[in-house]
Parts: structure tokens; sequence; C-alpha cells
């Protein structure tokens, strides 16, 4: 009797699971021919580049839950016999199948988290750099860094100076257009309010009260735009203590024959194994980045210190 209602429900839980999974993997398909279809409905390089740098990984991982979730449920069909002796044989399929299906999205979490991007970056260079065509249908050129800046305003070049966007500047040296494209840059920092430019910088951090191992600090922080000067102060919460990320910048960088140097590849590797590359076109940037980059590496173990 309660057997019976049992096993009816097992028939329909079947039914049910396959439905469910064969939706699931329609869905996870269509997921990937709709990220297709997008990506190549954008005419412009620069469109398509920043579709995927915001869509990209999200979609992909989208897709996969929704096929680990196929999984799950075509796998909660599995042993029927079994399942038929004893409803504890139903819960231990469960989980244990929920467990497989949990282990494929952290596995392919962590994919696209470690692996993923460097695939990505290939792609995204390959639109960056490819030649752009200007609107009278001529190769355009991209113009180097000494170069460009002739056609960025002051912001602009601000804004590169303290590396938080880069800007391509594309020429068509026939008819003279110039096609200007803004990037995310190497190193963040915030709109100014005042000017509008990327170029509000942490300048001073005032610590009001240290943060212990137990309890959060607080403390004031200075920021000043690099391109108006507008200064801004913020109160923020210091995180309780836990071990800094310590890493080590060269000091000094010498090069012979300058004149032949095409790109400088500056690698840096985090303590959490990840690694983040940065490239440069020659010395001068270089050391004006790695400057930037110490200044902010120092303001974050201060923190840290407390
Ligand atoms: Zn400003």
């Amino acid at each position: 009797m309660d057997n019976e209602i049992y096993l009816k429900f097992l028939n329909i839980w079947n039914n049910a699971m396959v439905f469910g999974a064969i939706a699931l993997v329609i869905a996870s398909v269509l997921t990937l021919i709709y990220h297709r279809i997008r990506l190549s409905s954008f005419k412009d390089l620069k469109r398509k580049y920043d579709y995927l740098t915001e869509n990209d990984i999200k979609m992909q991982m989208a897709a996969i839950w929704l096929f680990a979730g196929a999984v799950l449920l075509m796998l909660n069909t599995t042993y029927k016999k079994t399942m038929e002796v004893h409803y504890v044989w139903f819960m231990v399929r469960f989980f244990i199948t929920f467990c497989i299906s949990t282990l494929i999205v952290y596995i392919s979490y962590l994919l696209y988290k470690y692996s993923y991007p460097s695939t990505l970056d290939k792609k995204l260079k390959h639109l960056r750099f490819k030649p752009r065509v200007s609107s009278a249908g001529n190769p355009m050129r991209l113009l180097s860094e000494e170069e460009e800046d002739v056609h960025l305003d002051e912001g602009m070049q601000a804004e590169e100076d303290v590396f938080s966007v880069d800007y391509d500047v594309w020429v068509d040296e026939t008819t003279g257009e110039v096609k200007i494209e803004k990037y995310a840059g190497r190193l963040e920092a915030s709109k100014c309010n005042t000017c509008g430019f990327y170029t509000m910088k942490l300048k001073h951090e005032d610590i009001l009260t240290p943060a212990s191992e137990v309890s959060e600090g607080e403390m004031v922080q200075k920021y000043e735009c690099g391109y108006c000067g507008a200064k801004r102060t913020k109160q923020v919460k210091i995180h309780k203590l836990e071990k800094g990320q310590e890493f080590k910048l060269p000091t000094e960088m010498h090069f012979k024959g300058e004149k032949a140097i095409e790109t400088i590849t500056v690698e840096v590797y985090l303590n959490d194994g990840s690694s983040k590359t940065y490239e440069f076109q020659n010395i001068e940037q270089t050391k004006n980045f790695l400057e930037q980059y110490k200044e902010e590496l120092e303001s974050e173990n201060e923190l840290y210190k407390g």
C-alpha cells in the first residue's frame, strides 16, 4: 500500500527527471547559440571586444550550470531497481548525484578562473589589434604610444599616465580620419566627479582605529585627481587582520639597445597562484607603471599592518 504509492511516485519522478533534463540541455545549448549570435551581431570590433569582456565567461558559466542541472536530473533516474527496494536509496542517490553536479560546476569554475582568462585574453587581443577600416574603406594604422598623444586631450593623457585608461588611436593616413578607442587600463583609478576623467587616485591614508585580528578598523582615505587636482576624502572600514599579499617588484631595470624593444612584458605572480601580465611599448612607460604599482602595493600593505 505505502510501497505502492512510493512506486508510483518513482515512476512520476523518473518521467519528470527525463523531461527536465531535456529542457535543461536545450536551455544550455540555446544559451551558447544566443551568445554566438549576440557576438556576431556586432560589426564594430571594439563593440565585440566590450561584449566579450562583459559576457563571455558569464554566458559560458550559465551554460555549464544548466548542463550540470541536466546531469543531476539524469543521474536521478539511474539504478531504478535499487530505488524500488527502499526509499533510503532514493535519498542516497540524490545526495551522491548532487555532489557530482556540484563538482562539475566547481571544476568548471576553477578552469574559468585560472585557465580560461588567457584564452579569452588572446581572443580579445586579436579583436583589439585587428586593423580597423576607415569609413572610406582604407586600412587604418594604430599609432604608437609616442605618436598618439597629439590626438588625445590633456585629460585623456592624464588617464593614460596613471594607467587607468588605455586609448588606442587609429588613423587613416589617406583621409586623416581618426578613431579613438577606450580600453580599461592596467591599474585602477576612480572617476573624478569634477572633471569626469578616470584620474582620481589614492594619495594618503590616515588610520583612525587600527584593525586587529578580532575587530575591524577605520580610516580616512584622501584622493586627489591627477588632472584637475580635485580632492576628496572618504571614511572606510579596514578589514580584520589577515596575511597580506607579499610580492616584490624589480627595483631597477637595465636594457641595452632600447630602440629594438617592441614590447615589454611584466608578469606579476600573486599569492593565490594567479598571475597578471601587463604589456608596454617602451621603458619609460614600464618604469612609470612599476612606480604606480609600487605605490599601490605600499598603500595596501600599510593597510594590513594597520
Ligand atoms: Zn579631476
